[in-house]
């Protein structure tokens, strides 16, 4: 296990010394989880938020954003949808609600979900909860949740959110979806404005301290109608960095975790639109996650500007995506929940 001054050195890298990097944890990656690549459909279900996170676009102070919420039809509508083109799991994302109208509603979702489709992995991202609503969603069926911790920093997770949100209710949050039972996935955003090297390699290791499942991270990108957005916005060669930062911290994952699932965010193809996800599975990521909500909210659902994606349901786009993961030697895990390695070898230990 590389100390946390090799971490930070391995984080630098750029270059042939980066792809050297990233080679070395696909072959891990090929090893542990084989050439395959499980789809998870997304379904954000609702953006109505009551937190106000200072770098996203659906915070609850941003007027501008129109409010939606899938009825229960529109959401079975894109599970049917993943079910039926072979994608092994979906993830229902929100904004976060704590109210008993939006729990008892993601319990009965996840209930007629798993009655109907019951070989589909369910996610859920709904944010922070007590750990009575954790167990209500586990018990009605949800296998997984994903919880990112944004940045394992303090001060900067604070400097980044609402006084409302505690580094340590989030942290709290994570151990209380273990307890529940939960498949437990996390993650952070990358290139935070303010963040250093340091950060991020306390981050990976906070993953390996946590013993997570899965590993959700992505690169952060500015919203113009967020504060953060509006203090610091992007220029092409942040953006860049970013996400050469984010594919050595995929490969530092893999090497560091071995058997988690790691998910190739959306937020790589919105800086790379050509092959911003491929590019994250060469570095060891294993898990895409394409959208199949509704189409006329997606716009609605902007957590930074040019979020891509508005296409993703057409035959077109997968066979594109099926061609471009055969072309760098990887096969789609279609009909297969893939739950990761790592919770199926802690949970019979
Ligand atoms: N409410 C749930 C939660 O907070 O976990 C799920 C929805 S939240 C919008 C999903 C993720 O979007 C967050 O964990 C955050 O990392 C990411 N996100 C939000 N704004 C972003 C931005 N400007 N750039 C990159 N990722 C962003």
């Amino acid at each position: 296990m590389p100390r946390h001054d090799e971490i930070t050195q391995l984080l630098a890298r750029q270059g042939d010394a980066a792809e050297e990097l990233r080679r070395a944890a696909l072959r891990v990656k090929r090893e542990i989880v084989g050439a395959r690549v499980f789809l998870r459909g997304l379904i954000e279900f609702s953006n109505v938020c009551r937190c106000d996170c200072l770098y996203c676009g659906i915070r609850k102070s941003n007027a501008k954003v129109t409010r939606y919420t899938l009825d229960d039809d529109e959401i079975l509508a894109g599970v049917q949808f993943a079910a039926d083109h072979g994608y092994g799991a979906v993830v229902l994302q929100s904004g976060e609600r704590n109210d008993d109208a939006f729990t008892d509603r993601v319990a009965r979702l996840v209930e007629v979900i798993k009655h109907r489709f019951p070989a589909l992995g369910v996610t859920l991202s709904c944010g922070e909860e007590s750990i009575g609503v954790y167990r209500r969603w586990r018990a009605a069926g949800a296998d997984r949740y994903l919880l990112r911790i944004e940045s394992t920093n303090p001060v900067l997770f604070h400097k980044i959110h609402d006084t409302a949100s505690r580094y340590e209710l989030r942290k709290q949050a994570l151990d209380d979806l273990r307890s529940a039972g939960f498949t437990v996935g996390s993650g952070v955003m990358i290139g935070i404005p303010g963040q250093t090297l340091d950060d991020l390699a306390h981050d990976l290791e906070f993953f390996r301290d946590m013993d997570l499942d899965m590993i959700g991270m992505g690169p952060y990108l500015a919203h113009g109608d967020t504060p953060m957005g509006q203090a610091h916005p992007d220029t092409g060669k942040e953006k860049c960095q970013r996400l050469e930062l984010a594919l050595n911290m995929i490969a530092l994952t893999r090497l560091m975790l071995r058997d988690v699932n790691i998910a190739a965010a959306t937020s790589l193809q919105a800086i790379a639109p050509l092959d911003g996800r491929q590019r994250g599975i060469l570095a060891g990521a294993n898990v895409i996650m394409p959208n199949v909500g509704e189409t006329a909210h997606r716009k609605d659902y902007l957590l930074y500007d040019h979020k891509p994606g508005t296409d993703e349901n057409a035959d077109a786009t997968r066979q594109s995506l099926e061609k471009s993961l055969r072309e760098i030697g990887e096969e789609i895990a279609y009909f297969e929940s893939g739950t990761p390695l790592h919770y199926t070898r802690r949970t019979t230990r």
